[in-house]
């Protein structure tokens, strides 16, 4: 089969893979599309180092059962990427992503991803989705999932005044999933203008990183009770912790540098909390497959354009570059962008 592999930075080609079989207690997954994450592009670039030669990279993806496991083939599914021990006390209660042993299909060098025409992956990862939903909207679940998780590690509740920082895919899945969770005040907070316009579109306030403050105090009449910080910058959290009230609680999960210098007295004197969150729990992952499955029009504006998988190196590129388009690139796969077009 074909399938799209990284070689260096700034070179990917399409590669002949052995056709992945099933063994017992696994599924192989006929790929329909699958998402360019910004983990995978960073790695494309050279920017994090986490990707190796001739990887197969790809874990925001939407397929049909090809074969193994007990769901009929054909049957519409995603999977969760995250493969974890399965016996330790995190995975005992679906914590699978703190597992030890965690690893992630399409991130782990050793564990083809879905930038391919099949996959294989673990049977109990694999999550049905409903065949009336638009086909594309299940490779949304995993970015989905990553946003409604972090709000959820913040413990919402409707009088929350939620600040996210960062309009990209993880920033626009936090303000859904806060929408989700039942917090109406949201304040996005994003320089890019097409950004801030899909975010209005959405339904969601939104501002730029200078104007903060004041538009909090405009727009809810006050500082963040819960902040989101999904670009994971000194300059962001330290606004997060300015702009919020005392006893607030900031969730990190943008990832955006690996040291930071922050003012920690607003941490302490405001008894402020810090939170880290990290992809999902099975239960969020599941419970977002369930909630995109309902069927959500909307969820159309986070999708740029679909790439059929033979010019994925060029749509890596492009993603690289940041040309043609902010949000979403999908990979299509093989035969699927005529069934998935004719929808
Ligand atoms: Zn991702
Ligand atoms: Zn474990």
């Amino acid at each position: 089969m074909h399938a799209l592999a990284y070689l260096k930075p700034w070179e990917m080609s399409i590669i002949d893979r052995p056709e992945p079989i099933a063994t017992v207690d696994e599924v192989v997954i006929d790929v329909l599309a699958t998402g360019i994450c910004g983990s995978d592009s960073h790695g494309y670039s050279g920017e994090n180092g986490r990707r190796v030669s001739g990887q197969v990279m790809g874990h925001e993806t939407v397929g049909r059962v090809s074969a193994g496991g007990t769901i009929a083939a054909g049957t519409l599914v995603t999977f969760n990427p995250i493969i974890s021990c399965g016996v330790c006390e995190f995975c005992r209660a679906g914590d699978t992503q703190v597992c030890p042993d965690a690893i992630v299909i399409g991130v782990d060098p050793s564990l083809d991803g879905s930038f391919a025409e099949r996959v294989v992956v673990p049977a109990r990862n694999v999550v049905v989705l409903s065949d009336e939903m638009p086909i594309t909207h299940g490779a949304l679940v995993e970015p989905l999932a990553v946003g409604y998780h972090a709000v959820m590690q913040g413990n919402p509740s409707s009088d929350d005044i939620l600040l996210v920082i960062g309009g990209g895919p993880i920033g626009q899945a936090a303000a859904i999933g806060a929408r989700r969770a039942g917090v109406e005040r949201v304040l996005v907070s994003e320089p890019n203008d097409q950004r801030r316009a899909l975010l209005e579109d959405l339904g969601f306030a939104t501002t730029t990183p200078d104007a903060v403050a004041e538009d909090l105090t405009a727009k809810f009449g006050g500082k963040a009770t819960l902040v989101v910080d999904a670009v994971g910058l000194s300059a962001t959290l330290g606004s997060a912790l300015r702009t919020s009230v005392t006893r607030a609680r900031i969730v990190l999960v943008g990832m955006g540098e690996p040291q930071m210098t922050v003012q920690p007295y607003d941490l302490t004197v405001g008894e402020r909390s810090l939170i880290g969150s990290y992809c999902y729990s099975e239960a969020h992952f599941r419970s977002t497959a369930e909630w995109v499955s309902q069927g959500r029009p909307e969820l159309d504006a986070l999708i740029d354009r679909l790439v059929p998988l033979r010019n994925g190196p060029d749509a890596f590129h492009d993603v690289a570059k940041g040309i043609g388009g902010v949000n979403k690139t999908l990979v299509v796969s093989g035969e699927a962008l005529a069934q998935i077009s004719t929808r």
